[in-house]
């Protein structure tokens, strides 16, 4: 039996490599796609789809992205604390209690209701600043934003009141990655009426923007002078059945080592519950990596991971911090073992793990969670890197 100590990457021998140079040709190819006369927003929110944040966000704007989008107020802040001084727009309701502190770090804020408007003229009042506000209209996502009659009203308030500045109109798309166009055409002829009633009422607004990752690849994209993309500048498809333009490959894989490799006995069991059980006499590697680092438990004896090239079966039950695998022989501990790969090799990806745990691949990466260090690469350059329970960063634009 060899034990081990857990390879000393940074702090974790479980991590993240993300590859910046494909996310920045991802974004490029994208924005050429939708339009290089289009201004391009790369949406960073869920920790950047889990890539990390500040990373990502520096080279989407070193990629030529004009504009970053997040969730959370916190996210915003996030990126400003990290010196990123791009415009940020905040998607859906803001909380209407982190106003203030939004609209200090010049973070634009949506509006769909006419209470969050009254916040936000509150917090122009309250904080001197001239906040940058884009309103949403509701064309039939029905999670966020206001009816096309009520977004009209909200254009024409807003308009009028110098505290704040009026600079977007945009709605969200419900089925733009589906083959019938109808629900999206329908949601850009609801939006399009939106802002000819806006400008019939005399107000003129900078950006419209309506399309998402797959509406600019299907070309819905209407009007728009921006839009706006997640998933796919990562290069996941939006969704399992939609063909990827050709040079968009996924920018993240993630790694591991053993901290044991040890043998298991005829007829004894594997991890809690000893669901697995040896038939013949096997080698066994144990990897830190569980459910608390987002591995789904729903891969207990389902799943694999690769190591040397090879598919090793995980055995037995995903536990928080440590998952067993089955090796052809004995290994040292120091191998390499890949627990997500890009697609390129027999690892599984995030898709496959998405559909074991009968779930899309947005959960998979935006899951991975904050324990496992991303480690940024240029080429096979290490050019930053984050753990973000240990508080230790180096992020790629600080240079
Ligand atoms: C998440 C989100 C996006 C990005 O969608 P993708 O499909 O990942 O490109 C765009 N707009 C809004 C409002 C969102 O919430």
């Amino acid at each position: 039996m060899t034990i081990c100590d857990p390879l000393n990457v940074f702090l974790s021998a479980t991590h993240a490599r993300v590859d910046l140079d494909q996310y920045e040709r991802n974004i490029r190819i994208l924005r050429e796609i939708a339009g290089l006369d289009r201004d391009f927003m790369a949406v960073v929110k869920g920790n950047a789809y889990g890539h990390g944040a500040v990373a990502c966000a520096g080279a989407a704007l070193h990629a030529g992205a004009t504009h970053l989008a997040v969730a959370r107020v916190s996210e915003a802040l996030e990126l400003r604390a990290a010196g990123i001084d791009a415009p940020i727009l905040l998607l859906g309701g803001p909380n209407l209690a982190a106003i203030d502190q939004a609209v200090d770090h010049r973070i634009a804020l949506t509006v769909g209701t006419k209470e969050a408007m009254e916040a936000v003229q509150a917090a122009a009042q309250r904080t001197r600043e001239r906040p940058v506000v884009h309103i949403k209209v509701d064309t039939g996502l029905h999670r966020y934003g206001a009816d096309p009659e009520l977004a009209v009203h909200l254009a024409q308030t807003l308009a009028a009141d110098d505290r704040v500045s009026l600079e977007g109109l945009y709605a969200h798309f419900s089925s733009s990655d589906e083959a019938d166009e109808e629900p999206t055409r329908r949601q850009i002829e609801v939006a399009e009426a939106t802002l000819r009633n806006i400008a019939t009422a005399g107000v003129e607004i900078k950006y419209i923007h309506l399309p998402n990752s797959a509406a600019i690849i299907k070309g819905r994209t209407g009007n728009s002078n921006l839009v706006r993309s997640g998933t796919a500048t990562y290069g996941l498809a939006p969704a399992p059945d939609m063909t990827m333009p050709s040079g968009i490959r996924p920018i993240m894989t993630v790694h591991s080592t053993f901290t044991r490799v040890s043998t298991l006995p005829v007829g004894e069991g594997v991890s809690y519950g000893l669901t697995y059980r040896a038939n013949a006499p096997e080698w066994l590697g144990t990897v830190p990596v569980g459910f608390a680092d987002g591995l789904p438990r729903s891969l207990s004896n389902r799943g694999w991971f690769l190591v040397n090239g090879q598919r090793c079966p995980i055995r037995g039950r995903v536990c928080m911090d440590q998952t067993i695998i089955g090796l052809p022989a004995e290994l040292a501990c120091e191998t390499e073992v890949t627990l997500i790969g890009n697609g390129e090799d027999d690892a599984m990806t995030v898709d496959t793990v998405a559909d074991m745990d009968g779930t899309i691949h947005y959960e998979v990466a935006s899951g991975l969670s904050a324990r496992v260090p991303r480690i940024y690469y240029r080429g096979d350059n290490v050019v930053g890197w984050v753990d973000a329970v240990a508080g230790v960063s180096k992020y790629p634009h600080e240079g």
